[in-house]
C-alpha cells in the first residue's frame, strides 16, 4: 500500500531488481507505479475486467487501451497531473488520447500528492518530463521551481511544469490561455468590455488574460476588497453587483463554483443580471450549466468552461510535445466522457 509517492517509487525500484517480482503499488497514490511497473520489469500487472474493486486498480481496458501499460518502455515520455484530490481529473484522457492519435511515445497518469516535496523528489524514478498542476499546489509548487514564465508569476500560480533536461523546473500557466482561446473564437477581444464575476484563481488568471488582449476588465466579487485587488493588479476596474443590471458588458464570465455538480440547480447570476452578448462560465460540470440555460434563455451566445478546459490543455501540449496537438480527437474523448458522466449521474 503505496502512502506517499515515494512509496511508490520504491515499488519501481524493486520491479528493476529481477525479473522474478510482481511489484505493484496499491491504493490511489500508487496509480502511476501500477501504469509503470512492466516497463521497469515487473513480471505481471493487475487489471479487473470490470469495474475497480479497490482504490487505484485500472480497469483493464484503461490499462491497455489508455495508459498503453503494456507497450511501455524506458524510453516512453512521462507526463502527468499533480493535485489532491485527482481521481476526477480528466487530464489523464485528454492527453493520452492524443498520444495515442499522434503516435506519441509518451503516458499521461494522475499522481495523487500530498507533500509537494515528496513528489518533487520521486520525478527522476518516474522518469516525469513535465507535469500539470491542480489544487491545492498551484500556488506552492512556486518555491520549487528555478524559473517562471513572467505572467504565470503576475498571475501568481502555474499549472504547468516542464522538467528540463538537467532536471531544473519550468513552470507557466495555460490557464490564461485556456480563457483566451476559448473567448477569441466567439468574439474579438481588444477594446471590448469584459466583466467577471468572482476574483479567486481562475478569475486572476481570466483578468490577467483580458488586459493582455486589451479588453476593459471589470471584476465584481461577493467581497468587494477582493474585486479592487485583483482589478488593480491587472488592470481594470471593480464594479458593485449593482452594475450588472445598470451596465451592458460584451462577455460576462463566471469564474465562482456556483452551480457546479452537485449544485447543478442554482445560478450564481439572474437573468436580470446578464446584460451582455457572451456569457462563459469556467465551470464544466455540468456541461451546461444553469448560468448558461439562462443565457441561452435571453438569446445571449454561450461558452462553457470545457472549452477553456480543453484549451489549456492544447498549450501543455505545444509546451510539451511542440507542434499541435491533435485536437478534434482529444476534444471528443473528453466531451464524450463528460456526457456519459452526466447521464449516469442524472
Ligand atoms: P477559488 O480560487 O476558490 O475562487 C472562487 C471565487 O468564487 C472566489 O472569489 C469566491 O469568493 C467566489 N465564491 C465562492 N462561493 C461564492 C458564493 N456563494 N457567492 C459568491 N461568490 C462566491 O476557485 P477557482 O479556482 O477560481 O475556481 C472557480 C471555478 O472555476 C470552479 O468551479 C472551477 O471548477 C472552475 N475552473 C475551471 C477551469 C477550466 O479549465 N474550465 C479552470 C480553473 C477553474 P470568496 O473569496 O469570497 O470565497
Amino acid at each position: 500500500m503505496a502512502r506517499s509517492v515515494s512509496d511508490s517509487a520504491r515499488i519501481l525500484q524493486l520491479a528493476r531488481t529481477s525479473r522474478d517480482v510482481v511489484a505493484i503499488a496499491m491504493g490511489e497514490i500508487g496509480l502511476p507505479a501500477r501504469v509503470l511497473a512492466l516497463r521497469e520489469g515487473s513480471a505481471l500487472a493487475y487489471g479487473p475486467v470490470a469495474a475497480a474493486t479497490a482504490p487505484g486498480q485500472i480497469p483493464l481496458r484503461d490499462l491497455k487501451a489508455l495508459y498503453r501499460a503494456h507497450e511501455l518502455t524506458r524510453a516512453t515520455r512521462v507526463y502527468g497531473v499533480i493535485g489532491n484530490p485527482v481521481g476526477h481529473s480528466l487530464s489523464p484522457l485528454l492527453h493520452n488520447t492524443g498520444y495515442i492519435a499522434a503516435r506519441r511515445d509518451a503516458v499521461y497518469v494522475p499522481f495523487l500528492v500530498e507533500n509537494l516535496k515528496d513528489f518533487l523528489k520521486a520525478l527522476p524514478d518516474f522518469g516525469v518530463r513535465g507535469f500539470s498542476v491542480t489544487l491545492p499546489h498551484k500556488g506552492k509548487i512556486f518555491a520549487h521551481l528555478d524559473e517562471v514564465e513572467p505572467l504565470a508569476e503576475k498571475i501568481g500560480a502555474v499549472n504547468t511544469v516542464t522538467v528540463r533536461k538537467d532536471g531544473s523546473l519550468y513552470g507557466s500557466n495555460t490557464d490564461y490561455v485556456g480563457v483566451l482561446r476559448a473567448l477569441e473564437k466567439k468574439m474579438k477581444l481588444r477594446g471590448s468590455r469584459v466583466a467577471i464575476y468572482g476574483a479567486g484563481g481562475s478569475a486572476r488568471a481570466a483578468a490577467f488574460a483580458l488586459a493582455q488582449a486589451g479588453a476593459h476588465m471589470f471584476v465584481c466579487a461577493r467581497r468587494p476588497e477582493m474585486a479592487r485587488k485583483l482589478a488593480k493588479a491587472a488592470g481594470g476596474e471593480a464594479v458593485p453587483r449593482s452594475a450588472l443590471r445598470t451596465q451592458e458588458f460584451d462577455a460576462l464570465l463566471n469564474a465562482t463554483p456556483i452551480g457546479m455538480f452537485p449544485q447543478e440547480k442554482v445560478s450564481p447570476l439572474a437573468a436580470s443580471e446578464l446584460n451582455c452578448t457572451l456569457v462563459m462560465d469556467l465551470i464544466y460540470r455540468p456541461i451546461r450549466t444553469k448560468l448558461l440555460r439562462l443565457a441561452a434563455s435571453r438569446k445571449v451566445a454561450c461558452v462553457s468552461g470545457v472549452e477553456m478546459f480543453l484549451a489549456q490543455g492544447f498549450a501543455q501540449w505545444e509546451h510539451w510535445m511542440g507542434g499541435k496537438a491533435p485536437e478534434p480527437i482529444m476534444r471528443n474523448a473528453v466531451l464524450r466522457a463528460l456526457k456519459n458522466e452526466e447521464n449516469t449521474r442524472w
